[in-house]
């Protein structure tokens, strides 16, 4: 297939005099999502209110939408299911990954890792007792660390703030010889670039869908377990809709067939309305197209932003082939300017201390955008109109 990526910008709404570069932190709206989710809403909801579950496939979507995932991420089909938040599945991945090594006590990541991660890891950490202990050494230094006390390698495989990206099969390699176990967090890989999960040897990993896959602010999390632990694992949230027969409503937990049990409760049936939606816009591309067309963006605007501004310093890795899909800039008024280009129709975002975050993603992003974000940035750091104060008040979200 050569995707055709006019027909997919077609897709998605994107608001007039608007340069969008913020998809790697959520999505656009994809058209077909706005009329998908009003239609569930109206006629499954509506209609056949508590009767959807069965007639409307509710109760199936998170592992039927997880199988459309598992296409994009490399994974067997049957492994990936939906469901909570991201965070929720880095805690659960963990404590299930922790069981499956009982005889180590050492979660092993670094301090590149999302902070969310982190806490996860830390909070499950002081819940199993005081043995338990989340190590965390600088990303270059990972594959030195692992040895024979760590259980798990907790790593997200792009950096939020870099776009740095570590080996996976590499480092999966390197713990399992150590007798590690991995999860793997794709937050930033997932709709980013191609994926080849199964053949990584990766034991978990999840993944939100609000990034690149513009399933909407609040889009369901998903996880995915190998084939060799699915029907092995203890879901540390042994939620009922986990449990092999959800409507038996035994007192004793039993563990449902394979990824199934890592669901935990009700399902958000209408974001995942939104997700379906957005699915359909990725069976149009082709992660390979998307992998080439998102390095050569994401060059053209190192480029551009190079020749222009001499006060930015790149912060990603310059070859391609090692970075997501995402390129940052370094500079200490990085806020500021940020609110100048946003105040201007260029939307990205900062992340603390001084990084301006600029997301390409191919499904919607042409080098006409590229063009148009540089010209601005240039315009705004040659004249200093990111010196106001309006540009300096820090908003909750950054
Ligand atoms: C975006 C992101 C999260 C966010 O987690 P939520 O529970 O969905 O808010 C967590 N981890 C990583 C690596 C992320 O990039």
């Amino acid at each position: 297939m050569t995707t055709d990526f006019t027909a997919t910008r077609a897709c998605f709404h994107l608001p007039e005099g608007v340069i969008y570069l913020d998809g790697n932190s959520l999505g656009p709206l994809p058209r077909a999502a706005a009329e998908r989710v009003a239609r569930t809403v109206s006629q499954e909801w509506g209609e056949l209110i508590i009767r959807g579950w069965n007639k409307a496939g509710w109760m199936e979507q998170p592992a039927r939408l997880g199988d459309r995932i598992a296409r994009l991420i490399g994974a067997e089909a049957g492994t990936v299911v939906l469901g909570d938040t991201l965070s929720i599945k880095v805690y659960q991945a963990l404590a299930s990954a922790l069981e499956l090594t009982p005889t180590r006590r050492v979660i092993l990541s670094d301090t590149g890792n999302f902070p969310s991660d982190l806490y996860m890891a830390d909070g499950l950490c002081r819940t199993l007792g005081p043995d338990y202990i989340l190590k965390t050494v600088a990303p270059e230094e990972v594959e030195a660390a692992i040895d024979e006390t760590v259980a798990v390698l907790m790593l997200t495989e792009v950096d939020y703030r870099t776009g740095r990206k570590h080996d996976m099969a590499g480092l999966t390699a390197r713990a399992h010889a150590a007798g590690a176990l991995t999860v793997w967090d794709l937050a930033h890989t997932a709709g980013a670039l191609p994926v080849d999960l199964a053949g990584s040897g990766a034991d978990f990993a999840v993944g939100c869908t609000y990034k690149y896959l513009n399933a909407g602010p609040g889009g369901p999390a998903f996880i995915y377990v190998a084939p060799r632990h699915a029907d092995v694992v203890r879901p540390a949230l042994s939620g009922w809709l986990g449990h092999e027969s959800p409507f038996a409503f035994d007192l004793a937990y039993r563990p449902g067939a394979g990824i199934e049990r890592m669901r935990v409760g009700t399902p958000p049936v209408l974001q995942m309305a939104a997700l379906e939606a957005s699915l359909d816009v990725w069976d149009m591309a082709d992660m390979a197209d998307v992998r080439t067309r998102s390095i050569a963006l994401c060059e053209a605007f190192i480029a551009g932003v190079e020749a222009a501004c001499p006060d930015l310093a790149l912060a990603s890795p310059r070859d391609g082939d090692k970075r997501g899909s995402q390129v940052s800039f370094r500079h200490p008024q990085g806020y500021a300017i940020m609110q100048a280009l946003i105040s201007r129709g260029v939307i990205g975002d900062f992340r603390a201390p001084d990084i301006l975050r600029f997301g390409f993603t191919p499904l919607y992003t042409t080098f006409d955008d590229v063009a148009g974000a540089v010209a601005i940035l240039a315009d705004i750091m040659a004249t200093g109109a990111w010196d106001r104060p309006e540009f300096m008040a820090r908003a909750r979200v950054t």
